[in-house]
C-alpha cells in the first residue's frame, strides 16, 4: 500500500518534470527557425526547476522530524534541513543536466537536418504534454533526409550515444532515492542521537522487503534478508545476476541494474 502511494507521487512529480523539459523544447525548436536562440541558461534552469522539486523533497525530510526517536528541537531541524538541501541540490544538478543534454540534441538534429516545424507543432499537440520530443522530431523530418538516415551518415544515431531521455523516469527514480535516502537518514539520525545520550541504539537491524510492486520483481529472491544496522544487504538483480552492496533500497552507490526506479522497502528495529 505504502509503495503504491509513494509510486503515485513519483509519477506525479515525474509529469511535472516532463512538462517542464518538454515546454523549453518546444520553445527552443519554434525559435531556432526565427534564429533566436531561445535556450535558456543553467543558472535559470537550476532556479526553476529548485522550485519545482522544493516542495517535494523538504517534504519527505521533514518526515524524518516525526519520528517518536527524534527530537524535532532546532539542532534537529537544522540538521534535517542540511540533509533536504544536499539531496535537492543533487536532485535539481542531475535534472539540469538531463535537460541540457536534450537540448544539445535537438539543436544538433536541426542543425544537420531538415525538419518541418510546423508539422512538429502539430504532432507535438496532437501526442500530449508529455510525449517524447525527440520522437516527435523524428516524425517530422524531410523525405529528403529519410532517406539520408539509411546511409551510415545518417541521423540513425545509435542509442547509446543518444543523449535524449524522458525526464519523468529520471524524475520518479530520483524522487525514490530521496524518499528512501530520508528514510534511512532518519534511523541514522535516531541511532546517533541515542549514543550522543549515552541510550542504546533504537535500530540494531534492518530487513530488505521485496514488495512486488512495479519494476520490483527483479528482487524477489532478497526478500527477508537481515543485516545490522550498518552493514551492506547483498542484492543480486534475479534477471541480470548483478550483485550489489546496498545500504538501503535504492541506494545510489549500486548500479543502475539494481538501483533504477525499484519499490522495495526497508524495515529497521
Ligand atoms: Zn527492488
Amino acid at each position: 500500500m505504502k509503495s503504491s502511494i509513494e509510486k503515485r507521487e513519483n509519477q506525479t512529480q515525474g509529469y511535472k518534470i516532463q512538462v517542464f523539459n518538454n515546454n523549453i523544447i518546444d520553445d527552443f525548436i519554434q525559435r531556432f527557425e526565427e534564429e533566436i536562440n531561445a535556450r535558456p541558461s543553467v543558472a535559470l534552469l537550476f532556479e526553476e526547476l529548485w522550485a519545482l522539486n522544493q516542495p517535494f523533497v523538504f517534504k519527505q525530510y521533514q518526515r524524518i522530524l516525526s519520528s517518536p526517536y527524534i527530537d524535532s528541537d532546532w539542532v534537529n531541524q537544522m540538521l534535517v534541513r542540511n540533509l533536504a538541501n544536499q539531496r535537492l541540490n543533487e536532485v535539481v544538478n542531475a535534472e539540469v543536466e538531463r535537460i541540457s543534454k536534450n537540448l544539445d540534441y535537438m539543436q544538433e538534429t536541426l542543425n544537420k537536418y531538415d525538419a518541418n516545424l510546423q508539422e512538429y507543432e502539430k504532432i507535438a499537440k496532437r501526442e500530449g504534454k508529455t510525449a517524447n520530443r525527440k520522437k516527435v522530431l523524428d516524425q517530422c523530418r524531410t523525405e529528403k533526409y529519410r532517406t539520408t538516415a539509411l546511409t551510415s551518415y545518417g541521423i540513425n544515431i545509435p542509442s547509446h550515444v543518444n543523449t535524449y531521455r524522458d525526464l519523468d523516469l529520471t524524475a520518479e527514480a530520483l524522487n525514490r532515492q530521496t524518499q528512501m535516502g530520508s528514510e534511512w537518514s532518519s534511523y541514522d539520525l535516531a541511532n546517533r542521537r541515542a549514543r550522543l545520550q549515552g541510550l542504546p541504539e533504537p535500530y540494531t537491524k534492518k530487513q530488505w522487503i521485496w514488495t512486488n510492486r512495479g519494476e520490483t520483481t527483479r528482487h524477489k529472491s532478497n526478500d527477508g534478508q537481515t543485516v545490522d544496522f550498518y552493514d551492506y544487504f547483498k542484492i543480486i538483480n534475479d534477471k541480470t545476476g548483478r550483485v550489489d552492496m546496498m545500504l538501503y533500497p535504492h541506494d545510489p552507490n549500486a548500479s543502475y541494474e539494481n538501483s533504477w526506479i525499484c519499490y522495495c522497502q526497508m524495515r529497521a528495529f
